[in-house]
């Protein structure tokens, strides 16, 4: 390895040590990972769920994208700036699922881009993953309304998007960002009351629901049960935890 690439990694490791230390101290954790960080995935390992190879999930993502770009389903296509399928790695074992896009993610056409994307960024850096080892999209691929939550039909228009992002990524582990998530994920039923934190599955691969990024911007004090939940992220990946405190 060269000095310029050694100099890289250790910038990146300086920066993830950093984020982990900021989000886990704000949650009231203290310490690092006991532990060396756990290597990136490697395609194939065991535990991830089954898949096309790398080069197929790039292409029938990119298809599926240039698909919902022209997409007239639903009603939401009406109110569009540009669709908004999904940022981050198709090769990867981790994927986040929130509701779907707001102002900024309209305009610019990508998930998670404003101040609960921001936040979302650090919550997976202090898991220790870089933003782009994830893969982040959203139930519909098209902005609601006044932001609101996506109605039964036009969640249902857009599952196909969704479905082959994940029958593509195959990831090990799915995070739903949010009741509406969770329940479009079939995770819990509309009437469930307690559904953050708890283990579920979508076609077999494991899911974990837990709070909206732009509910802990309102409500600063449910970070510490979503840290929980990653947490247990993390122990079904086999990366290390920080310490916590009791
Ligand atoms: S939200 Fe989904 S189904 Fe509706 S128009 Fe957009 S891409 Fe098509």
């Amino acid at each position: 390895m060269g000095t310029d690439a050694r100099r890289m990694e250790a910038a990146d490791l300086v920066r993830m040590t950093g984020e982990l230390v900021r989000w886990a101290r704000e949650l009231g954790a203290e310490g690092l990972p006991a532990a060396e960080p756990a290597p990136r995935r490697v395609a194939g390992a065991p535990g991830r769920a089954s898949g096309p190879d790398a080069g197929d999930r790039l292409r029938v993502l990119e298809e599926l994208s240039a698909e919902a770009a022209a997409c007239t389903r639903c009603g939401l296509a009406e109110g569009r700036t540009k669709s908004v399928f999904g940022r981050g790695s198709p090769d990867t074992e981790l994927v986040f699922i929130g509701e779907g896009p707001g102002y900024h993610e309209d305009q610019q056409g990508l998930p998670f881009v404003g101040r609960a994307g921001q936040l979302l960024d650090r919550m997976i850096e202090a898991m220790g993953f870089g933003t782009d080892q994830v893969y982040i999209c959203n139930v519909v691929k098209c902005r609601p309304p006044d932001n609101r939550t996506p109605k039964p039909d036009e969640a249902a228009a857009c599952q196909r998007f969704l479905v082959g992002q994940l029958e593509a990524i195959a990831p090990r582990v799915i995070v739903a960002l949010g009741r509406c998530a969770a329940e479009n994920l079939g995770c819990i039923r509309p009437e469930a009351r307690g559904w953050r934190g708890v283990w579920s599955e979508w076609h077999a691969i494991p899911v974990m629901p837990t709070y909206h990024p732009a509910f802990l911007l309102r409500n600063e004090n449910m970070k510490r049960p979503v840290w929980e939940d990653l947490q247990k992220v993390m122990a079904r990946l086999g990366r290390p935890a920080p310490r916590t405190r009791s």
